[in-house]
């Protein structure tokens, strides 16, 4: 991973939303830009060009799943080569990342952390330990942690933890084994998001 990593609420701030993932968002207490000029900066609007908005909203996708440019393009390159809706595939990819699905079942309480679990080998897909976070998850496939791994430190109470997760419709989560498995790829409800995908296919279309 690049810059991107180091960087803390200022992107939640500078894009306006919630980026981190983080119950104490930094952007609840300074919903301004961070910065000595970001309090002016909230107080009038900025005037975007369409590409500036378009910009702005692929930053905020990359920001939000910790994807740098490369990576992202290809995604973008995955969506347009399907026959359909390329701003739904384009989520949809981005979903299916390993460490977004760990992120999505709660085990990671951020998508940093669950990259972090993901990192460091906690995560097995179908009983295999996988420790690349862009592994892409498909239908039937089921995600856990390592035996020896669910008594270390941030793991333990994780079972009692989950039991409150909301996990989305298109993951199944069995709390008491810490475990999910994905019952189908996300559509229409699943794919709302707090940045908009069409914006973002208008700047790779330019
Ligand atoms: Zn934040």
């Amino acid at each position: 991973m690049g810059k991107t990593l180091k960087t803390t609420c200022k992107m939640c701030r500078r894009e306006g939303v919630s980026l981190c993932g983080k119950e104490k968002c930094a952007l609840k207490r300074r919903a301004y830009p961070p910065g000595v000029h970001g309090p002016a900066q909230a107080m009038k609007k900025p005037r975007l060009s369409s590409y500036g908005l378009q910009l702005r909203e692929k930053q905020k996708a990359k920001r939000l799943y910790n994807v740098m440019e490369r990576q992202f393009s290809r995604y973008f390159e995955m969506a347009s080569q399907k026959k359909g809706n390329t701003a739904d595939f384009l989520i949809q990819v981005l979903e299916r990342r390993l460490d977004n699905v760990v992120y999505r079942l709660g085990i990671g309480k951020t998508r940093r952390q669950a990259r972090q679990m993901v990192n460091h080998c906690f995560v097995t897909v179908n009983g295999e330990s996988v420790n690349i976070p862009s592994f892409s998850v498909k239908v039937g496939d089921v995600i856990g942690i390592k035996e020896n791994k669910k008594t270390k430190g941030l793991l333990t109470g994780m079972s009692e933890r989950l039991k409150s997760v909301d996990a989305p419709r298109w993951l199944s989560l069995d709390s008491a084994i810490i475990s999910g498995k994905v019952t189908s790829l996300p559509e229409g409800e699943d794919l709302k998001t707090v940045f908009d995908p069409t914006l973002i296919v208008e700047f790779y279309s330019r």
